[in-house]
């Protein structure tokens, strides 16, 4: 089995290195991301490994199966960047890697809230820096604050159980409701009832097309007046622009981003020697109030491990022949 792993960074290449040789698999990283120019790459490979901003489009998927290419290994869980139609036509099996540690993105949406309201970041600098004063270092209790939570899955539990154990009232809106939340304490409401009552909101459903831009102008238009907005799932759930509008007029106090809609030619790259082209994002880091991350809400030394023994798995059961336990269909 030869397998092409795209989008390589340092730890990738760290990670299947460790985990390597208890499989009859060759690896070779490629620091590109795998799109539609790059997919000439793929020639001879059986299978190509891909991450969250990998342009998996239907010319990349129809470029890579004239290359022979049989398998797409996800090392990630969400699928929205892969043209799934377009696998099916061209016998193309997608494995995913469903669930590698729910609690790394929740803990750290919870780190992006502390943040945020209690501005341990600007603390930290102005100590070095031998100012001592607390201006301006106001926060806010989060115990009986609510807290809504859009998307009720694995990480969206393990955030409601978080919340639930700094005392807040936890409202969610799924459209598939969790009996032991619920037991929990854990009260569904309506969408709108969410935007209209919460202190914190915190996004963790899937991208698709009900749930793309669900944070938008109309909204905002619902939410309280000084809502903390959190953002660990999918860029495109929220309207850049119209979040911009939001924390111009004040309406948003406080945002939190580790993930952004026009993310693929800038997160996970050094440019610190660059000129950033994206206004936009530019624009989101000029407030004082809004707290950018570059797509690490899954990055912990378990997460890692989860994501390359199941990848690495995903792979072995598609060269036995055997069922694909991640399958994406
Ligand atoms: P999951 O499939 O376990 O849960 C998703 C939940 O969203 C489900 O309960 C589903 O019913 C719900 N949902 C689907 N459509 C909805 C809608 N229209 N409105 C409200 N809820 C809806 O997934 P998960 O493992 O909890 O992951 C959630 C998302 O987190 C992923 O899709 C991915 O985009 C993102 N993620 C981000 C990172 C990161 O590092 N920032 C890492 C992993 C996953």
């Amino acid at each position: 089995m030869k397998l092409a792993v795209f989008s390589t960074k340092p730890y990738d290449k760290e990670y299947f290195d460790k985990f390597k040789k208890e499989y009859d698999i060759k690896i070779s990283y490629f620091e590109t991301s795998l799109k539609p120019n790059t997919a000439n790459l793929t020639k001879d490979f059986d299978a190509v490994c891909v991450f969250v901003n990998d342009v998996m489009n239907k010319k990349t998927v129809e470029v890579i199966a004239k290359k022979g290419v049989k398998l797409i290994a996800l090392r990630c869980a969400g699928f929205n960047n892969v043209d799934l139609d377009a696998c099916k036509q061209n016998n193309i099996k997608v494995v995913r890697v469903p669930a590698y540690s729910p609690e790394a993105v929740a803990e750290h949406a919870m780190a992006l809230i502390l943040t945020l309201n209690r501005k341990t970041h600007k603390a930290y600098n102005r100590v070095r820096e031998g100012n001592f004063s607390l201006t301006n270092l106001i926060g806010f209790n989060l115990h009986k604050k609510v807290v809504g939570v859009i998307g009720t899955g694995k990480i969206g539990a393990a955030f409601c159980n978080i919340a639930k154990g700094f005392g807040c009232e936890v409202l969610a809106y799924d459209i598939n409701k969790n009996e032991e939340l619920e037991k929990k304490g854990v009260q569904y409401v309506s969408l709108d009832a969410l935007f209209n009552k919460s202190d914190v909101i915190s996004l963790h459903c899937p991208l698709n097309q009900h749930t793309k831009h669900i944070v938008d102008k109309s909204s905002i238009g619902k939410m309280k007046k000084g809502v903390l907005l959190v953002n660990t799932s999918r860029g495109a759930l929220v309207n850049t622009k119209d979040v911009i509008a939001g924390l111009k007029s004040k309406k948003i106090a406080f945002l939190g981003i580790d993930v952004y809609e026009q993310e693929e030619n800038v997160f996970f790259n050094d440019l610190s020697e660059s000129i950033i082209k994206d206004d936009l994002l530019m624009r989101l880091n000029s407030f004082p109030n809004v707290l950018i991350t570059s797509h690490q809400a899954f990055f912990t030394r378990e997460a890692m491990t989860e994501i390359t023994t199941t990848t690495l798995n995903n792979i072995k059961e598609f060269e036995n022949g055997e069922g694909l336990t991640n399958e994406v269909r």
